[in-house]
């Protein structure tokens, strides 16, 4: 959402002549969207902005500026922890960066707007995308569920869904951009209320000429309708992969995160998802050191991801942000507990990702050629409609490509193959 959001920030900055660039001494501009999901991700934006500090002493004219959750939830603290930011802008108000920046390019001073957290979305963006092949498309802001970990509600506020019009005019402006695979975008895209279902959105998405494939992100498992299972198997680009958030594996824990679904119920889920698109790719978020997290709770979710056999977990140790009910929670989990629970976890889950990986060894799928690999120019990277990334030799493939290749090696988290003619 942070990349998202950055994009538009750096769409409106265009339209008053700001440009992009990678060499932050030089700018004339620096802006910090920032996420406060989790402690660590404070402290990295507190030790970049104190890096420039000194490059603000020499260039007085620098304007820096804080936007994103840690801007909402911190506000002037911002300024007066580190009086060289010119601005703090929250959630709410990204649409006004560029009247702000304009500002403050006739008159220096401290601006602080975090005043409407519930603010209206702007229509009318053209963002300055990212990439060449998968873009994100927002269709809603903010979340009402207030599970007990999260700061995401007090900082994004509540739910609001765009109009369907506006997405799919984005939808079609990113496809004559270039891009062949969209990403739909919201905390929770399940409850997506823009005057039709999400799953009705998905759909009509799905029939936009040039959309290749077609993802979302992120599906509360209590939202997840019927509706939606039933238009990802009759989707054509819609892509076979869900990533359906569990965050734990037992009762008890579920019920203090506020999660509203028991394990039973999201058993329940899973079975219904694979009848149904049988060759779907599940992944899952999970957080272990939860306040009150027992031996036999954790026990109890390692045998549940046994059970369910997730494509791939993203595994995070509970962080504590202030101002969540469960901050205040009694029995917090010690550091060595958390993450000693934290690998035994990730090994449990390698086993399974690498286990289901290797069933594809010999099979022909269907890969969205990316580009380059990082480490390797003659190696192309990709990803399977199932959002498995793959390397491969290439020919004279481009980015953008949908190429054919055989699967030779499987790692935990990628296969290895050769393009095959189709
Ligand atoms: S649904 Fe997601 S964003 Fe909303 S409160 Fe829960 S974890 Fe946070």
């Amino acid at each position: 959402m942070n990349v998202a959001d950055s994009e538009r920030m750096a769409g409106l900055l265009r339209q008053i002549g700001y440009t992009l660039t990678d060499d932050a001494d030089n700018a004339d501009l620096i802006l910090f969207n920032t996420c406060c999901v989790r402690a660590t991700a404070e402290d990295k934006v507190f030790g970049q902005i104190g890096r420039f500090k000194a490059l603000k002493r020499l260039k007085p004219s620098l304007i820096i500026g804080v936007t994103g959750c840690m801007a909402q939830k911190e506000g002037a603290n911002l300024i007066k922890r580190a009086p060289h930011i010119d601005f703090v802008l929250g959630t709410g108000q990204n649409s006004e960066v560029a009247r702000v920046v304009q500002s403050l390019e006739l008159e220096r001073r401290h601006v602080v707007d975090i005043s409407n957290v519930s603010g209206e979305i702007p229509s009318e963006v053209f963002p300055i995308r990212n990439g060449q092949v998968s873009t994100f498309v927002p269709i809603m802001y903010g979340c009402n569920n207030f599970c007990t970990y999260c700061i995401v509600p007090y900082v994004r506020g509540r739910e609001r869904s765009r109009q369907p019009e506006e997405i799919f005019s984005e939808v079609k402006q990113a496809v004559a951009e270039g891009f062949k695979e969209i990403t739909l975008l919201g905390q929770n895209v399940n409850s997506y209320a823009g005057g039709m279902t999400f799953a009705e959105l998905l759909s009509n998405v799905d029939k936009i000429s040039g959309v290749e494939r077609l993802r979302f992100m992120t599906s509360h498992p209590k939202d997840l309708s019927d509706e939606l299972i039933a238009a990802i198997a009759n989707g054509q680009h819609i892509c076979e992969h869900i990533h359906l958030p569990v965050q734990y594996g037992s009762d008890k824990i579920l019920r203090r995160m506020n999660r509203v679904y028991t394990v039973e119920k999201y058993l329940r889920l899973v079975e219904k998802i694979r009848d149904a698109v049988p060759n779907v790719s599940l992944t899952t978020d999970l957080i272990v050191g939860f306040p009150g997290e027992t031996d036999e709770d954790f026990s109890e979710t390692l045998n549940f991801l046994r059970t369910v056999k997730f494509d791939a977990a993203f595994t995070f140790i509970y962080s504590k942000r202030s101002g969540t009910p469960a901050a205040t929670f009694e029995n917090q989990i010690d550091d060595e507990t958390k993450h000693r629970r934290l690998d035994e976890l990730m090994k449990v889950q390698n086993e399974i990702s690498l286990a289901k990986n290797s069933a594809l060894i010999d099979s022909v799928v269907e890969v969205l050629v990316e580009g380059e690999s990082k480490t390797d120019a003659e190696i192309f990277t990709g990803r399977t409609r199932s959002n498995k990334i793959v390397l491969f030799n290439h020919g004279s493939e481009h980015a953008g490509d949908l190429v054919n290749v055989k699967i030779n090696q499987a790692q935990t988290w990628l296969l290895k193959g050769d393009i095959v003619n189709s």
